[in-house]
């Protein structure tokens, strides 16, 4: 099974389909032409739709979901709003797989961030965050550096996600997924965890660089945290775009991982997205290389 770990609802305001039925057809037809089975569902953008109530935003991403098993709703929250807590337990009481996060208006080590990943670190769900820079129409990129996500790693029992191997600064992302590999065997406790998804962000043409620093340069064992992602939406979920970064994804997997590439495949289109949702108990054993080695 393959699975999409990044669709957002009402990515653009201007076209986006008010009927969570119509969405959710849409959305099933579109992946199953592009060779998929469901994925992570993120509810509409907090900044774009800021005249919805948040039980609004809610309940139109938890409609889209309906009645899909593989279909998992993500609450999108802004930590900025006053009442972010709230919506944090609305979320959760609603039972929500996680929470998805963009550092537009504040930094990853912004208090009201911490707590927000506090709190769905203690309730077992996980959080995905824009990362790289952003076509937010704001000046973000100093939010979303890589390196500020450092921040979460006092946060026990925490997964959380970067996404677009924070492009175009991936080599930087690539070694903060070092440092949380090395704290996860240093500080087993802690157990904070990072994944890295490649939905696009890259341009075509960088994906191969892209790829190769992370899966060959790095030296860091990333079977098991990396998830793919399109970051298309439900109203309009496109197929030819989801089809197109499987098949140029795939072809350097084959020349880029040189052991078992069908297992490394299997965890970065499905198995990695449903331990990170909490799903999936399965228990990897990475390789994590130590200073000096
Ligand atoms: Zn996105």
């Amino acid at each position: 099974m393959r699975l999409d770990g990044h669709i957002h609802t009402g990515l653009e305001r201007a076209d986006y389909n008010l009927n969570p039925a119509e969405n959710q057809e849409n959305l099933m037809k579109g992946l199953k032409a592009a060779g998929l089975e469901g994925g992570v569902i993120f509810s509409v953008d907090p900044l774009k739709f800021s005249d919805w109530d948040p039980e609004k935003r809610l309940q139109d991403c938890l409609d889209t979901c309906k009645g899909q098993d593989n279909l998992y709703p993500f609450y999108y929250i802004n930590p900025v709003e006053s009442d972010f807590m709230d919506q944090v337990d609305m979320a959760l009481k609603a039972g929500v797989y996680g929470f998805k996060m963009i550092c537009t208006l504040y930094k990853p080590s912004d208090d009201r961030c911490l707590q927000v990943c506090e709190k769905a670190a203690q309730n077992g769900k996980p959080v995905l965050f824009h990362s790289g820079i952003c076509w937010d129409g704001h000046d973000s990129a100093n939010n979303n550096k890589p390196s500020n996500f450092e921040a979460m790693i006092e946060i026990p029992k925490l997964k959380f996600c970067l996404a677009h191997v924070s492009w175009p600064w991936y080599d930087e992302c690539i070694a903060v997924y070092g440092k949380f590999n090395n704290a996860y065997f240093r500080r087993p406790e802690m157990s904070c965890e990072m994944f890295i998804d490649v939905t696009p962000g890259t341009p075509r043409p960088y994906r191969e660089e892209v790829f190769t620093h992370l899966l060959q340069w790095s030296e860091y064992d990333l079977r098991y945290n990396l998830m793919f992602g399109t970051d298309s939406n439900t109203s309009k979920y496109n197929s030819a775009w989801a089809l197109e970064w499987q098949k140029r994804d795939d072809a350097l997997y084959e020349k880029l991982i040189p052991e078992d590439v069908e297992d490394f495949k299997e965890h970065v289109y499905c198995r990695n997205v449903l331990r990170f949702l909490g799903i999936s108990d399965e228990k990897p054993e990475k390789y994590i290389p130590m200073i000096g080695e």
